[in-house]
């Protein structure tokens, strides 16, 4: 911990500079969703080209990425020997509609009272752009290492990313990826991500009726595909609220505990609402499987009429246990609801995606660095901590370089960031606290 107190001086010096870039970025709406302007997507990967060169990465560009938008890249070397270590984030995000309620204009970057700044991508993924971008400017010209950057720019949807590296291996090689695109469970509490649940969706069709017929002269008898299809989505859960379908894999969660008040504040739940399911609130949301019906194709309430209902559809969506194997996993939900067919109703199920779960290993050097590097930079040891959510592109990193360790970490808290969500918002001291570690982290590795 010797030169950390210079190196927070370091980082306070160029943190107006670093925000200023975030909020100009924040600016920009680059949602790469089908069906949005790509203009601005374009935009933001040339503003990322901008925003590195102005770190010293000679050579960054952006490079296209078969059927996607392009990804940024720099390969920047280091002394003869030195290990690579690679900087990951993204510069896409999800879209700010209206009807999620936002207090403040999402591409309009606004700070508040407590500090934070708020804005779509202020904190996902954003913060992690400036966060690379301390990282290079305080490493200066003469990096202990060679650095390699990749800043995708369709994270948040259809990503083309995970089969161009596996179809490049050499050209994304490294001993270490730095993935800032997650963060502790609060801020000033550092916390070093050691698992990924992965992510496997479906739908499924349930048919009862040729055509629909009105419910007065047939319902009683006929029945409605609606009433067929909550029956085969109540066999999902048990009483308990526990997921219940044979064959899925579940865990139990070793590293830090989920703080309760942190996770009632994160997950907006409504006083008076109980959790689901058994075990620590740690097992249930980083360590066992959890299925949720994302969507369903039905009638509104306002178009509703008097008919029963000859079909309906749903998106249902499947968080695995880190440690289980995806296609497994997605074989089971599927295999389970192609058997419940309440009244011999017709039930058809395909396939959307399989994302892989993911667990650190510990007790690489490197990843025992990262922790060094959190500690020296907050003060505090770093928490063992999960994520629910999916990086799908690891598990490419991981076939790129099966020995490389994997660092998941970022300025997004979980308490107050909301990401994906109406009021996104990043706290700057957050970033600060980042970049520190990661300069730290980046040094550590080369003295190796
Ligand atoms: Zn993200």
């Amino acid at each position: 911990m010797s030169d950390t107190p210079a190196l927070t001086a370091d980082v306070a010096k160029i943190m107006p500079d670093m925000l200023e870039r975030l909020e100009a970025l924040v600016r920009i709406p680059s949602v790469a969703f089908p069906g949005f302007d790509p203009a601005p997507v374009h935009e933001m990967g040339d503003a990322v080209v901008e925003l590195f060169t102005a770190a010293g990465a000679a050579g960054v560009r952006l490079v296209e990425v078969p059927g996607g938008y392009p990804c940024v890249f720099a390969d920047l070397p280091g002394p003869d020997g030195s290990p690579t270590i690679l900087l990951y984030a993204h510069y896409d995000v999800q879209p700010a509609p209206a009807s999620q309620g936002w207090s403040t204009s999402p591409f309009e970057p606004t700070t508040g009272e407590d500090g934070r700044i708020y804005g779509r991508g202020a904190a996902d993924d954003k913060s992690g752009l400036v966060i690379h971008y301390g990282t290079l400017r305080l490493l200066g010209p003469d990096r202990p290492c060679r650095i390699k950057i990749l800043i995708e720019g369709e994270e948040e949807t259809i990503s083309h990313l995970e089969d161009f590296v596996e179809a490049n291996p050499e050209m994304f090689r490294a001993d270490a990826y730095v993935i800032a695109d997650i963060g502790g469970q609060v801020v000033g509490r550092p916390g070093l991500t050691t698992a990924l649940r992965g992510d496997v969706a479906c739908t499924v069709t349930v048919r009862t009726l040729e055509f629909p017929v009105h419910s007065g002269l047939f319902g009683g008898a006929a029945p409605d595909a609606m009433t067929a299809m909550i029956r085969i989505l109540d066999t999902l859960h048990d009483d308990n609220g526990d997921t219940a379908i044979p064959g899925v894999d579940s865990g139990s969660w070793e590293g830090a505990a989920m703080d309760e008040d942190v996770y009632r504040q994160g997950s907006a739940i409504l006083s008076g609402v109980d959790f689901l399911g058994s075990g620590s609130l740690s097992d249930r949301i980083w360590a066992k499987p959890s299925v949720t019906v994302l969507g369903m194709d039905l009638p509104t309430v306002a178009e509703a009429s008097n008919v029963l209902l000859p079909e309906v559809r749903a998106k249902l969506s499947m968080r695995i246990a880190p440690g289980s194997d995806a296609d497994a996993q997605l074989a089971a939900l599927m295999s389970h609801l192609e058997a419940q067919r309440p009244w011999n109703c017709v039930v058809e199920v395909e396939k959307v995606k399989t994302g892989h779960a993911f667990k650190v290993d510990e007790s690489n050097p490197v990843v025992i660095a990262a922790g060094k590097a959190l500690e020296a930079a907050y003060g505090s040891a770093p928490e063992s901590i999960g994520s629910g959510a999916s990086i799908p592109l690891v598990a490419s990193l991981q076939r790129v370089a099966p020995d490389a360790a994997i660092i998941l970490w970022g300025a997004e808290d979980t308490a107050k960031a909301r990401i994906h969500a109406s009021d996104e918002s990043v706290d700057p001291e957050e970033i600060a606290r980042m970049t520190a570690a990661q300069v730290e982290f980046v040094r550590a590795v080369a003295r190796r």
